[in-house]
């Protein structure tokens, strides 16, 4: 197959007054369909449960995106048997045949990009920006895998010797389920289970309660893309509730999860015990949590490093994996720094993701709005309010972006993931000691560094423990093919999504030598 080399999805413009109009109208089309009620599709079928779950819009709690199907352990054991049985024919298709189905789900997302994007503003609370990054995310994603996939075709460099033909062939694991997070309800959504399906597996996705809309309108793009039945079975339902019975499972060949380090270590835990009827030890590609600091050196670009701190810390109200929730500042420049990300903070519109004006939206739900409170209560005590500190106004999950300063390195609004809009501003004596409090962390996803000294980056580039470490740049927004994404530590199994290594994760590989 031929195919042009992989570009990343340009994002939208929308100052540009077409595009602008294009999502109002996306956004309208999505209101009217609010309310409806999705099926789990298990083997290609329909199917409608008598207990069904609300999605609601955390920007406007009275309003309720959708009403959706929950399965039980009984409809989980269905899922898995489908996903068996669909093993045996899909995983006889070439990588290309395969990656085939990918390209045309991203032509089919590309025609709906911007009905996509207003989804993930009403049942996500992304603003339009988020919404339409994410979705070009997801784009870019199909993209990357089916040609990553494609390569997978090209013969495994070997070493030959005299009177036998060898070689190395990769072949896929077997079922795997998939565990999405909400909060790239369709970027890591598509990411995770492409990158499963296109390697020969077949699997069953479970996607976030709280996000369980935008996972079903994905399933419609893959049936749009002729995806046989079977290959993707689509199971919401609580994590509490049939998370370990679909991990447990003896048919059961891998787990690829992005989540919380809570759920991730459970799902690694319980992996690792060998089932009755279980012929394999499963493999884990965990996706985890992050604590991610921006170092701010005596001789950076002070407005452009507090912009960036602004921007990593409180677009998406914080709750990217990537998000800066640690900004250490030398202390020649600590003031100067913290003074300019207070009236950043300040003068960042909170409001109703839909509005094209707000440019932080609420959080995610109840848990998430109490749990990041709790903590800006932590942070009185711990630290300086310096910016924001309280619940904004409005119908919705909405929190003030909230800055302390003086924190110290142990602190635990310094230690413990928040995921919200918060950041704590924490003082350095100097480089050294700046990249030793950020490396002060059980977690290990990304970082960044401001500094024009450049044995300061060669050396936090040596020792800055982080999956994804940037210079001069924020933290967040790592494009696939790019920057390949994941961390280290508690942040993960060190697996790189977007990146060219991804897809050995769901293969094995096959020696086959004939004696001539
Ligand atoms: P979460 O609470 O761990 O949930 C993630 C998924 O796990 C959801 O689908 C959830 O289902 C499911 N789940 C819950 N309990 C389960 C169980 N016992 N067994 C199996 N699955 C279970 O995480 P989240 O709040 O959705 O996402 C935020 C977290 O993800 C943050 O920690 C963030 O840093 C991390 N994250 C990491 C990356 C990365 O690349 N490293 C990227 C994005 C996000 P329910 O919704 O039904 O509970």
């Amino acid at each position: 197959m031929v195919v042009k080399p992989f570009a990343n999805e340009p994002l939208s413009n929308f100052a540009v007054p077409e595009k602008h109009r294009d999502m109002l109208d996306a956004l309208n089309l999505v209101e009217s369909q609010l309310g409806n009620t999705y099926p789990l599709i298990v083997g290609g079928k329909e199917l409608h449960t008598k207990e069904s779950f609300r999605s609601v819009n955390p920007s406007n709690k009275d309003q309720v995106i959708g009403f959706v199907s929950k399965a039980d352990p009984k409809l989980a054991e269905q899922a898995i048997q489908s996903a068996f049985e669909a093993f045996n024919t899909w995983k006889r298709k070439t990588f290309s045949e395969r990656a085939g189905y990918l390209f045309k789900a991203a032509a089919v997302m590309r025609r709906k990009k911007s009905e996509l994007s207003a989804w993930m503003c009403y049942e996500a609370g992304k603003t339009w920006a988020e919404a339409d990054a994410d979705t070009a995310e997801a784009i870019d994603f199909l993209e990357y895998y089916g040609r990553q996939a494609i390569a997978m075709e090209q013969p495994v460099p070997l070493v030959s010797i005299a009177g036998e033909v060898n070689e190395q062939v990769y072949i896929p694991l077997g079922v795997g389920v998939v565990i999405p997070p909400w909060n790239f309800p369709l970027a890591i959504l598509t990411g995770i289970t492409v990158s499963a399906v296109v390697t020969g597996n077949t699997v069953v996705l479970k996607p976030a309660s709280t996000t369980p809309v935008i996972a079903a309108k994905f399933m419609q793009v893959m049936q749009e893309a002729g995806i046989p039945d079977g290959v993707i079975n689509f199971l919401p339902g609580s994590g509490g509730e049939i998370g370990d019975f679909l991990v447990d499972h003896p048919k059961t060949r891998f787990v690829s999860f992005t989540g919380s380090r809570e759920v991730g270590t459970r799902i690694f835990e319980r992996a690792a015990k060998v089932h009755p009827g279980q012929i394999w030890l499963k493999r884990v590609v965990a996706e985890m949590g992050g604590k991610d600091a921006i170092v701010v050196d005596k001789d950076a670009d002070v407005e452009e490093a507090a912009k960036q701190i602004a921007s990593s810390a409180f677009s998406f109200a914080g709750q990217k994996c990537s998000a800066c929730s640690r900004a250490i500042l030398h202390e020649d420049i600590y003031h100067q720094v913290a003074n300019r990300v207070v009236e950043l903070a300040n003068q960042m519109k909170v409001g109703p993701a839909r509005e094209p004006a707000s440019q932080v939206g609420p959080v995610i739900d109840e848990h998430a709005y109490q749990k990041v409170l709790h903590y800006i209560e932590i942070g009185k005590e711990e630290g300086q309010l310096l910016a924001g500190g309280t619940p904004a106004s409005g119908n919705g999950y909405y929190i003030q972006p909230t800055v302390f300063g003086n924190v110290a390195m142990h602190a635990r609004i310094a230690q413990e993931e928040i995921f919200g809009p918060v950041v704590a501003l924490i003082k350095a004596k100097d480089f050294e000691h700046a990249i030793d409090i950020a490396n002060d962390t059980e977690y290990g996803l990304t970082g960044s560094v401001f500094s024009h000294n450049r044995d300061h980056l060669e050396y936090a580039r040596r020792e800055f423990h982080v999956g994804n470490l940037y210079f001069n740049r924020k933290c967040t927004g790592a494009l696939v093919g790019v920057h390949p994404f994941g961390g280290f530590n508690m942040s993960g199994t060190d697996s790189k999504a977007g990146g060219p290594d991804y897809l050995l994760q769901f293969t094995q590989a096959k020696a086959v030598s004939e004696k001539l």
